[in-house]
């Protein structure tokens, strides 16, 4: 007898794979990371490509062969229309991508991952008037640091990670390795800084706690300088490297 199973996901990768046949990797609801074969589904004629796309929010039944999963029937929930209208939104959407592909190995049902995904995607989506338009890497860092956080990988950005000390905010440093926000003395401590350490200021801690507390609100109206965008980059590169040493060249740009 073949099993048959209906859920909901988040296509976040697809791999073309034969002469018409693709691969979806997609985050379901009921079972996490799902790779999931569909048969012939480039071909015109497919009744199954309308409701499957990457960066679609779909509705999916598929059978549980004995070496692989086959996609049966789709039906769309989300588009999500204006990330495939705008190229920066679209490169935000391939990185959270990249991100779940590159974490995300087996298949284990996690409900807060699968609510996180649906909310950024759906902020993405939003279509402001252009001088409300909020900086796309914004959007990717909310995600991203409460992904970490998710995984048990929440960074301390409320005291020094090292000593537990109240934090100076004119002498302040970042290790991911360390665990978060380091103090001046911790960073001194370590024989390897300054790296992996990285010195950082008192905008990123305003940042990173605004978004670890989900503050959306706040962080959607903030105006961050160029000079903390970059910064905010780098610890986050540091962050990802340290989390997942796998990743060796992943540059946020
Ligand atoms: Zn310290």
């Amino acid at each position: 007898m073949t099993l048959k199973y209906k859920t909901k996901g988040f296509v976040f990768k697809k791999n073309n794979v034969n002469e018409s046949d693709r691969i979806f990797s997609v985050f379901t609801h009921d079972f996490g990371r799902l790779d999931i074969f569909s048969k012939a589904i480039r071909k015109t004629v497919s009744k199954l490509r309308s409701g499957i796309d990457i960066f679609f929010m779909s509705e999916i039944e598929f059978i549980q062969g004995k070496n692989r999963k086959t996609l049966t029937d789709t039906a769309i929930i989300e588009k999500f229309d204006n990330i495939w209208q705008d190229l920066e939104k679209f490169k935000t959407a391939n990185r959270i991508g990249e991100i779940l592909d590159n974490f995300i190995k087996g298949e284990e049902k996690d409900e807060e991952i699968f609510i996180l995904i649906s909310e950024v995607m759906e902020k993405l989506n939003i279509q402001k008037p252009f001088r409300e338009t909020i900086n796309q890497p914004i959007i990717f860092y909310y995600f991203l640091w409460n992904f970490f956080s998710i995984q048990g990988y929440r960074s301390e950005v409320q005291k020094c990670a090292g000593c537990h000390e109240k934090l100076n905010p004119y002498n302040i440093y970042f290790s991911g390795k360390e665990g978060g926000i380091i103090c001046g003395n911790c960073a001194k401590s370590k024989k390897n800084c300054p790296e992996p350490c990285r010195r950082i200021n008192s905008d990123i801690v305003k940042i990173l706690r605004l978004i670890l507390s989900k503050d959306w609100q706040t962080l959607s109206k903030l105006k961050i300088e160029q000079s903390s965008q970059k910064l905010l980059s780098e610890v986050s590169e540091n962050a990802i490297h340290a989390f997942c040493p796998s990743i060796m060249h992943y540059t946020i740009t």
